[in-house]
């Protein structure tokens, strides 16, 4: 594979980061994931929009243009030869050249890494075919889900926790109310309505919800962004959950329960060709 360093296309094996670096240390640093069909770019300008959010939150700098970040996804996509699959983009604050808690001065430029992943099956997962199983596990993460870093742990410990329990993902729980998956938005559906969180900073803004929902009004869906319980969900006709990386992905089973017929269901499975469908035709 050949990867991209601070400006400097490599392959992986030769490719460093300074272990003072404020990302391996302190965990400080964002990142995107951008999903890539038919060797283009889905949403990538959905992706820079809250790239620029969460570096702004952290009051981290830009690491370079937006055009010079389109080229360097579109370089990276060329170079390895991608047809589907992802390009995982991270900046971190840089390497200060020793450890602080403090935040270094601007001297420090942030450290800017990205890498292509290959999956030639991404619109086609076997598993959108069968659909999620999740269990679902208290929210433990810290109070800003909304900006997206590279915090992953409890995110990794709870992917862990779903794989010993056989299933698939994990949703999270917090004030007996579901917050998100793992790595991506959770829904309901009851009838001709889909329910999702509210935007807050308990969640992360995903870049696939803002799409889903947009896509669900115009084909006259309802939408309602409000909290539901597991018990709803389990309830509920059908379930699903949103990410760059698994578009929609039908739930069909929740802590055991079968949700709906506990088989993809109509809802999930058209809203998933239409969110295919519409973001190749806009792929860059
Ligand atoms: N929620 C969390 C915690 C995530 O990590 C992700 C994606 O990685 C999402 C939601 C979905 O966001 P997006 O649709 O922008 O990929």
């Amino acid at each position: 594979r050949t990867v991209y360093v601070n400006g400097t296309y490599l392959p992986e094996d030769q490719a460093t980061v300074s272990i003072f670096d404020r990302g391996f240390l302190m965990a400080d640093g964002v990142y995107e994931v951008t999903s890539v069909l038919d060797g283009k770019l889905i949403d990538f300008e959905g992706h820079i929009i809250r790239l620029h959010r969460s570096l702004d939150e952290l009051d981290m700098a830009a690491p370079c243009t937006d055009d010079a970040l389109l080229e360097m996804h579109r370089e990276l996509v060329r170079l390895n030869g991608i047809d589907q699959g992802m390009i995982y983009l991270q900046v971190t604050r840089g390497n200060p050249g020793d450890r602080s808690f403090v935040f270094p001065d601007d001297s420090v430029t942030p450290t800017i890494v990205a890498f292509t992943q290959n999956i030639p099956n991404l619109a086609d997962a076997p598993a959108a075919r069968t659909g999620f199983k999740v269990i679902s596990i208290p929210d433990i993460r810290w109070g800003r889900r909304d900006i997206k870093t590279v915090q992953l742990l409890y995110p990794s410990m709870a992917k862990m926790m779903a794989k010993k329990a056989g299933v698939d993902d994990s949703w999270m729980v917090q004030d007996g109310v579901v917050t998100e998956g793992t790595s991506n938005n959770a829904y309901i559906v009851k009838g001709n309505r889909i329910i999702t969180r509210h935007l807050s900073s308990d969640i992360l803004h995903g870049i696939t919800r803002a799409a889903v929902l947009r896509f669900a009004a115009e084909a006259q869906f309802e939408v309602e962004e409000r909290p539901f319980t597991v018990a709803e969900a389990q309830a509920a006709d059908e379930a699903f959950s949103t990410a760059a990386s698994i578009f929609v992905m039908p739930v069909v089973e929740i802590d055991g329960a079968a949700v709906g017929s506990g088989k993809p269901g109509p809802v999930a499975t058209r809203l998933r060709e239409l969110y295919l469908d519409e973001m190749r035709k806009a792929a860059i």
